[in-house]
């Protein structure tokens, strides 16, 4: 029996600038994808009875066609005419419904684990044209870099040559934020701030971790904070520590800073974990 073990990283948004909104609905971004070491495990194996089984305990995460991996698995046997089946376990390490693209991310992994468990031979094109139909987020997953510049709807990938890697203290408040609400709660009148994505870039290249800090940017802050005024109060608390800048990541509740050392977080780190439960060190992968 074949068996395959991926793990599937989450992302922060370094940068989410929202450009205006679409015909189709969708709003037009500008973002600064980070790939980040928190991650899920898949496993996929083989089954000869052609069911498409999901596996995975955690409460939030759905195991039939809701799942983000199950439609994966069914449009690619559908489109393939795949008789086989696949068993997919999940490990959820990555907490769920929280901007880190948890579920885009196990889609991503799973179309590279079944373009490889039955022999698709999908290119990166391919995949990535995939991809686009199952969800904005993911395809910068099946892309090979630690950052990346994410246009259209965040789908369009153009992956950055950059070497930096940055230490992040992450909060996952309880709190559920549903994307379309938040987007929904959008006034784009009153994100007028510049475009300093080239800057913010030109800082990270320079790996200068200060400046990086301080043009952390998220228009989605403002409908956060509007839906969810506790989750700017914990925003602002976190941003009294000593970190060089915070912001969320996507449309929330994840809150991350951006730490100039691995000691300085695990200082930040133990002072936060006081607090809130779910508190994590990660870094860039
Ligand atoms: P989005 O911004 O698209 O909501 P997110 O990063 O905030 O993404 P995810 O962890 O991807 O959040 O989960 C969003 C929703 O998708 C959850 O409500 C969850 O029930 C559903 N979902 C479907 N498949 C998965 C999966 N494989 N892992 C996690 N959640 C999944």
């Amino acid at each position: 029996m074949k068996i395959i073990k991926l793990k599937s990283p989450a992302k922060l948004n370094l940068y989410l600038k929202v450009v205006g909104k679409r015909h189709d609905g969708f709003h037009e971004l500008k973002t600064i994808f980070e790939r980040i070491d928190l991650a899920d495990t898949l496993r996929f194996t083989e089954m000869v009875n052609g069911k498409i089984n999901i596996q995975c305990i955690h409460p939030q995460v759905p195991l039939g066609p809701k799942n983000l991996v199950y439609k994966v698995a069914d449009l690619l046997r559908r489109d393939f005419g795949i008789s086989q089946g696949v068993t997919i376990q999940i490990d959820k390490n990555i907490p769920v419904a929280a901007g880190l693209a948890g579920g885009s991310s196990n889609a991503a992994i799973t179309l590279m684990g079944l373009n490889q468990l039955w022999r698709l031979g999908l290119g990166q094109k391919e995949l990535v044209e995939y991809a686009k139909k199952i969800g904005s987020d993911v395809p910068f997953f099946l892309y090979d870099c630690s950052w990346a510049l994410g246009t259209g709807r965040g789908d369009i990938i153009s992956p950055m040559k950059i070497e930096t890697k940055l230490w992040h203290v992450l909060v996952v408040p309880k709190m559920r934020m549903l994307t379309p609400k938040v987007y929904g709660a959008m006034n784009l009148k009153l994100t007028k701030f510049g475009d300093d994505v080239n800057i913010l870039t030109r800082y990270l290249g320079q790996n200068d971790v200060v400046k990086i800090g301080s043009l952390l940017r998220n228009d989605l802050e403002g409908p956060i904070s509007f839906l969810k005024p506790s989750l700017l109060k914990i925003k602002r608390k976190i941003e009294a520590l000593n970190a060089v800048g915070t912001a969320f990541s996507g449309s929330g509740p994840s809150i991350f800073s951006v730490i100039e050392s691995r000691k300085a977080a695990v200082e930040i780190y133990k002072q936060l974990k006081r607090q809130y439960r779910q508190v994590f060190i990660v870094k860039t992968l």
